[in-house]
C-alpha cells in the first residue's frame, strides 16, 4: 500500500507559531508551537523555523518524505507570487517571502493569507466539508475572511477578499486600514471590549469578553446590550455576505465565535431583515470546528488537499 503524502502546515501568529505534520487524509501526525519573536529579523526567523520543521518530521530531519511546507501569514498576500505585501504583526512590508525562504527551507513552499488559510482547513476537514460555495469570517484581534468558489479558494487579483474591511457604517470607528466602519472595527474582539467599556462603565478586556457573553446568558441588561449592538453589527455584515457569495455555509472561526448562540442567533436574525430570501434560504451559519487547527490543517491543505494541488 502506498503511504500516504505528507506536508508540513505553519500557521504564524502574532505571538505564536503552530505547526504540524499532516498527512494526505488531513490527519495531524506530529505538532509543535514556537513564539514568534522578532520576525522583522529575517534571517535568524526563517532559521529558527527551519529547525522548529525538522523537528515535527518523522523520522526527524527527513525532509524528503514531505511534499511541502504551507504557511497561513497574517496580512495581505499574494500567494501565486509568494508574495506578502503587508503583514502589520510581523512588520513585514513587501517581502517576496517565498523566494526567501527557499534559501532556507529544502522543499516546496506555498503561502496563503492566514483566514484564507484555515478556511481551506474548514473546507477540508470541519465545518465546510463536502460545500462547494462557502464564506468564513474569523472573528479574533481583527476579522479575517475566506471565500470558497466552486471548491477553489478565490483570491481575485492577488490580493484577496478582506471582508473585514467591507465598510458598514460610513460614519463609524477609523480603522487601521485607513477608512472608516470597517466590518473590523464593529465586530472583532478589539470593537467589542471598547463596546462592553463604553456600556458596562469599567474596563473590560478582551480576555474578560467570556465574562460578558456568559453575563448575557444569564440576562444581565448591559452585557445583553453589548451583545446584541454586537450581533446587530455581524447581522448587516452577515446578510452582506450571504447577498454577495450566495454559499451554502457561512462559518464564524475565531475567538469570539466561542460565544456561540448566545451571539450567533440575533445576528442571524438582524441577517434575515437584510439578507435576499433566495439566498437565505439556501445557506446556514454554523460554527467552525477545527479550533486552533484549522490554520495548520489548512496550510498542510495547500498541497495536499487535492483541486489545490494544480495551483500556484
Ligand atoms: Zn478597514
Amino acid at each position: 500500500m502506498k503511504a500516504l503524502e505528507q506536508a508540513v502546515g505553519v500557521d504564524i501568529g502574532g505571538t505564536n507559531i503552530k505547526l504540524a505534520l499532516v498527512d494526505s487524509n488531513g490527519s495531524i501526525l506530529n505538532k509543535a508551537v514556537m513564539e514568534t519573536g522578532n520576525a522583522w529579523e529575517r534571517s535568524s526567523f526563517y532559521l529558527k523555523l527551519y529547525n522548529k520543521i525538522a523537528e515535527i518530521l518523522k523520522p526527524e530531519s527527513s525532509w524528503q518524505h514531505i511534499i511541502g511546507v504551507g504557511i497561513g501569514v497574517p496580512g495581505l498576500v499574494d500567494s501565486a507570487r509568494g508574495h506578502v505585501f503587508y503583514a502589520p504583526n510581523l512588520r513585514w512590508d513587501g517581502i517576496d517571502l517565498k523566494r526567501e525562504l527557499a534559501d532556507h527551507i529544502p522543499t516546496s513552499i506555498r503561502i496563503g493569507n492566514d483566514a484564507n488559510v484555515a478556511t481551506l482547513g474548514e473546507a477540508w476537514m470541519g465545518a465546510g466539508v463536502g460545500e462547494e460555495n462557502i464564506v468564513m469570517i474569523t472573528l479574533g484581534t481583527g476579522v479575517g475572511s475566506g471565500v470558497l468558489i466552486n471548491g477553489q479558494l478565490y483570491t481575485g487579483q492577488g490580493v484577496g477578499t478582506e471582508i473585514g474591511h467591507m465598510v458598514i457604517d460610513s460614519k463609524g470607528p477609523k480603522c487601521v486600514c485607513g477608512s472608516r466602519g470597517c466590518f473590523e472595527t464593529l465586530v472583532s474582539a478589539k470593537a467589542i471590549a471598547t463596546r462592553a467599556t463604553e456600556i458596562i462603565g469599567e474596563q473590560i478586556s478582551k480576555k474578560e469578553l467570556k465574562k460578558v457573553f456568559a453575563s448575557a446568558k444569564k440576562g444581565d441588561a448591559n452585557a445583553t446590550r453589548v451583545v446584541n449592538e454586537t450581533a446587530t453589527y455581524l447581522g448587516i455584515g452577515i446578510a452582506n455576505i450571504i447577498n454577495i457569495f450566495n454559499p451554502s455555509k457561512l462559518i464564524i472561526g475565531g475567538g469570539i465565535s466561542m460565544a456561540g448562540n448566545v451571539l450567533i442567533e440575533p445576528a442571524v436574525e438582524v441577517a434575515k431583515e437584510y439578507s435576499l430570501k433566495a439566498a437565505l434560504e439556501r445557506v446556514t451559519v454554523v460554527r467552525a470546528q477545527l479550533g486552533n487547527d484549522a490554520g495548520v490543517i489548512g496550510a498542510g491543505g495547500l498541497f495536499l488537499r487535492g483541486e489545490s494541488n494544480d495551483k500556484n
